[in-house]
């Protein structure tokens, strides 16, 4: 297990590979040397601006399949242009493995339901959030995995049915987060809502639901929509909108996620 830093830019094994051991003598005795280390350094940025700009998309499912997985890649996509983000879009679970991980600043689960990793998978993926990864879960993200403990705790909470999509009020809990600064206090939107089970409670609530807004809610006062953690050596954060194609067209929710994956990705110089 790699020891936990939180900034993946600065994971132990880079700096093995770009911080050699040089007697002191020879670090300023000549040009040759500085030039090698401006090399170094140079080599040093395009590493972090690669994996900082990069996030893997993955939407397999083996349950559930949402209609909106199509529209969630494009606003995924548009945002990866707008934002010189390398969008990687996948549902091969190849993917989860170490050292293919590593290049992402962030995975995000896009609408994914049910076993989608094996055990190798899992374990690798683990390493990865310790070693200082970023997560993002939307909407069926909690709709998966429902036999990994260390997942439902890193997505924050377990599916646990929804009534028919209609509109309701949101409520936003925090507006100091990048995900909720540019929301109003109160947001009328139609989905399809979640009711959570198995609720982690170190998550940091961004978004609830008002249960008296629409029908069918069983979390109470304090129902979650969307919110962030740090876990295990990541980051996590988790939105549960994304049932319905038009949410994944709203210029606020595609602000929202955008805020999500810039936390997620944990540079925090925007985007
Ligand atoms: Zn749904």
């Amino acid at each position: 297990m790699r020891t936990y830093i939180k900034s993946y830019w600065l994971a132990p094994e880079f700096k093995m590979r770009s911080m050699p051991t040089i007697p002191c003598k020879l670090l300023f005795s000549n040009i040759l040397t500085k030039t090698f280390l401006c090399f170094l350094t140079t080599l040093f940025a395009i590493s972090c601006t690669s994996r900082e700009k990069a996030i893997l998309v993955f939407s397999k499912t083996s349950g559930f399949r949402h209609g909106s997985i199509e529209a969630g890649i494009s606003a995924l996509q548009k945002i990866g242009i707008e934002n010189d983000l390398k969008v990687t879009i996948t549902e091969d679970a190849r993917y989860f493995v170490e050292d293919s991980l590593q290049q992402y600043a962030t995975v995000l689960f896009l609408n994914t339901t049910g076993d989608i990793l094996n055990d190798v998978q899992q374990a690798d993926f683990e390493r990865y959030i310790q070693a200082g990864g970023g997560f993002v879960g939307v909407h069926a993200a909690a709709d998966t995995e429902y036999d990994w403990p260390w997942y439902n705790k890193l997505v924050g909470a377990v599916f646990d049915g929804h009534p028919k999509v209609q509109e309701a009020t949101l409520q936003i809990a925090d507006y100091d987060h990048l995900s909720t600064t540019s929301l109003d206090s109160t947001w009328i939107k139609s989905d399809e809502w979640y009711n959570f089970r198995s609720i982690n409670p170190d998550i940091n609530i961004l978004i609830k639901i008002d249960e008296d807004s629409y029908e069918g809610g069983t979390n109470g006062e304090n129902h979650p929509i969307s919110w962030f953690h740090e876990y295990d050596g990541g980051r996590a954060f988790y939105t549960e909108m994304g049932h319905t194609d038009d949410t994944f067209k709203n210029p606020k929710f595609l602000a929202h996620l955008k805020g999500g994956i810039q936390y997620a990705m944990g540079n925090g110089t925007g985007l």
